[in-house]
């Protein structure tokens, strides 16, 4: 996109589940070349965004543009041959590989030796030669934002990446995240409940609450919005 221009841009995004309005008309920009946060209290729909944007729950209505392509009604899979990836909430690590080839299972992409050991070396994770089953959970999360890194979607979805990671390491990991644009040429959106995390990586914040946008803007405004305070602060 043009400097300046949103690389994915979500307009009126809404879905329920049964009595749940999981969201009512979210709107949302993730700035190309940059990180967007997405924030909000336990159950106030951010997973649920991260499927509807990928694919995984097509049911919802809204519009869903990647670098000015819509990419309504196309699989996670055509979505992520168009640019978009994303990592899931949960461990999906599957048991028997080392960290490289796993990297690669990620990536589905041809990768050099050297590219994958730079990018491990950069997130702090342990060498390709190590087996899977020896790294802990928090770390194998990171060797599957590698993965993806690796290959080079236009933007790349975090559902709470430092899940696992013992909470001093969250704002190193946020200094990482920040630097993936320009080191990575991927822009991110980064769903996180730790506001400390946010602070570290995000220029541009969105916060949701009961399924819809509460605040949205520069970092400094939208975490010294009192709306957004008292939401956190009911936890
Ligand atoms: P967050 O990730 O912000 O914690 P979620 O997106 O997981 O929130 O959930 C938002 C709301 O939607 C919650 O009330 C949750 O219980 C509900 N919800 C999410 N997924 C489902 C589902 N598959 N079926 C029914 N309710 C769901
Ligand atoms: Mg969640």
């Amino acid at each position: 996109p043009p400097p300046g221009e949103p690389v994915l841009v979500v307009r009126d995004l809404s879905v329920s589940f049964g009595e749940v309005k999981a969201l009512a008309g979210v709107n949302l920009s993730v700035p190309s070349n940059g990180v967007l946060g997405v924030i909000g209290p336990n159950g106030a729909g951010k997973s649920t965004l991260v499927d509807i944007i990928s694919g995984f729950l097509p049911q919802a209505t809204g519009s869903v543009e990647l670098d000015g392509r819509p990419l309504n009604g196309l699989s996670p899979t055509r979505r992520a041959r168009a640019g978009l990836r994303r990592t899931f909430q949960q461990d999906r690590v599957p048991a028997g590989l080392t960290v490289g080839a796993y990297v690669r299972f990620v990536a589905r992409r041809r990768l050099s030796s050297s590219e994958i050991d730079e990018a491990l070396e950069f997130f702090g994770c342990p060498p390709a030669k190590t087996p899977l089953r020896r790294v802990d959970v928090g770390a194998r999360r990171l060797v599957e934002v590698v993965g993806h890194l690796l290959a080079r979607p236009k933007v790349l979805l975090l559902d709470e990446p430092a899940a696992g990671l013992p909470h001093e390491e969250h704002v190193a990991l946020g200094l990482r995240l920040r630097q993936v644009p320009a080191r990575f040429g991927v822009s991110v959106l980064l769903i996180e409940h730790d506001l400390d995390l946010v602070r570290s990586v995000c220029d541009t914040i969105t916060v949701l609450d009961f399924g819809q946008v509460l605040a949205s803007g520069p970092q400094a405004e939208v975490l010294a919005n009192p709306d957004v305070l008292k939401a956190y602060m009911g936890e």
